[in-house]
């Protein structure tokens, strides 16, 4: 067991990198975060920000001759990073779990193998894997393997040829071809696994996407009890599957009544935001504890919530890149009753760009959706 005042290690300084830092600061840990990025939101509270490349062998060594064990909030952190690092110190998730999150060719065979629910897809990786892909899988969505996020580096293809040239258009990297999939509704499950194989998942939660960005999570899913549940179970098991050992999310599509799982993150995820307000123990705590080997906290919800992303616009008057640029007035959100808001401190905003988001919890599930959305749409 890594126990306080000892430092842990975090790759990546994002939001999920900054809500590691305070659980782990919580817990009387001190951190240090790895991210290129000098104005990294997780840098700017850790008690050491070591500005550098993943790869940076000079900064590697530093985190392992200071850090106890490392951890990671971003799935693009190279395998060979995670791999150089665990010769030295604990690293969770290890780099063989991380490498099949980060890759969606490599993430779906993964599915495939295993006998777990996935859609219909193909390996794109030439021009004649196009020409090749089954008709059912028109219309279609192309992703590109690696380095994908809220939306970007994906074309929906409505026939062979625009395939084609949204592949051109990828430059001819690797990519997913896969069907356009009906859906009734997105779930996602949160877990965490610890090294010993003790899993606790958070209640599924509902995800509304806009722009192809999360925009917001109901949780508990208000969907039928028994998907629910399967979500969870197919969850445990991916965890299980890759000898999972830290928090892990997992997106499902639910589609004609059947679930599939669209793809998984080796991190908190965005849709397990809500856990630091409306659960025992946050998403957070339980990657501070699966990483340092303490039991896992409890994950039982208390509270229904609802979370709504804050994205760059909302600092641009009208909601577009032409507005003026200005500071939105939080006092209108401080206002609504079990309100609360999480604000990333990211220099600067862009439209799309994830700056902060808040969630209002409560006893009446009904009630804080309400509320929740009467917030967002005073707040603009
Ligand atoms: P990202 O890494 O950007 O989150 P996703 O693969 O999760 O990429 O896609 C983002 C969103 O786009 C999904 O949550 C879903 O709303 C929609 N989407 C993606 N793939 C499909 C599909 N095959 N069928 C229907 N909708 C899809
Ligand atoms: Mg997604």
């Amino acid at each position: 067991m890594i126990l306080p005042p000892a430092t842990l290690g975090m790759l990546g300084g994002g939001q999920l990198g900054r809500f590691f830092v305070a659980a782990a600061h919580e817990m009387g840990y001190q951190v240090w975060v790895l991210d290129p990025d000098p104005h990294s939101p997780a840098g700017r509270i850790a008690d050491r920000h070591l500005v550098a490349a993943y790869e940076d062998h000079a900064a590697l060594d530093q985190l392992t001759a200071e850090c106890a064990a490392v951890s990671t909030e971003f799935e693009n952190v190279p395998a060979g990073t995670l791999d150089y690092l665990a010769k030295f110190i604990p690293v969770h998730p290890a780099a063989a779990a991380v490498a099949v999150c980060q890759n969606r060719i490599a993430e779906k065979t993964f599915l495939a193998d295993n006998g777990l629910p996935h859609g219909p897809f193909a390996a794109i990786r030439s021009d004649e894997d196009i020409a090749a892909a089954s008709a059912g899988l028109f219309p279609g969505v192309l992703k590109v393997a690696r380095f994908g996020y809220d939306g970007k580096g994906q074309a929906r293809v409505a026939s062979r040829e625009e395939a084609l040239a949204a592949f051109h258009q990828f430059r001819r990297e690797a990519c997913v071809l896969e069907k356009l999939l009906p859906l009734d509704y997105e779930v996602s499950v949160v877990l965490a696994r610890s090294e010993s194989g003790e899993l606790r998942a958070f209640p599924s939660g509902e995800n509304q996407h806009r722009n192809g960005i999360l925009d917001v999570t109901i949780a508990p899913a208000r969907a039928g009890a028994c998907l629910a549940d399967e979500a969870q179970e197919v969850a445990g098991r991916i965890a299980e599957k890759l000898s999972y050992v830290g928090t892990l999310g997992v997106e499902f599509f639910v589609s004609r009544g059947e679930l599939v799982v669209n793809e998984m993150a080796p991190r908190p995820h965005n849709s397990g935001h809500h856990t630091l307000d409306a659960c025992m123990s946050s998403q957070y705590d339980q990657q501070v504890r699966a990483l340092c080997g303490l039991p896992l906290g409890e994950a039982r919800q208390h509270s229904a919530a609802v979370m709504v992303n804050l994205l760059g616009e909302l600092w641009y008057e009208g909601g577009h890149a032409e507005g003026r640029y200005r500071e939105p007035d939080w006092s209108v959100l401080h206002a609504v009753p079990g309100l609360r808001l999480h604000l990333y401190g990211k220099h600067h905003a862009r439209p799309g760009r994830k700056m902060g988001h808040f969630t209002v919890v409560g006893d009446d599930s009904a009630a804080v959706l309400e509320r929740a959305m009467a917030a967002r749409a005073a707040i603009g």
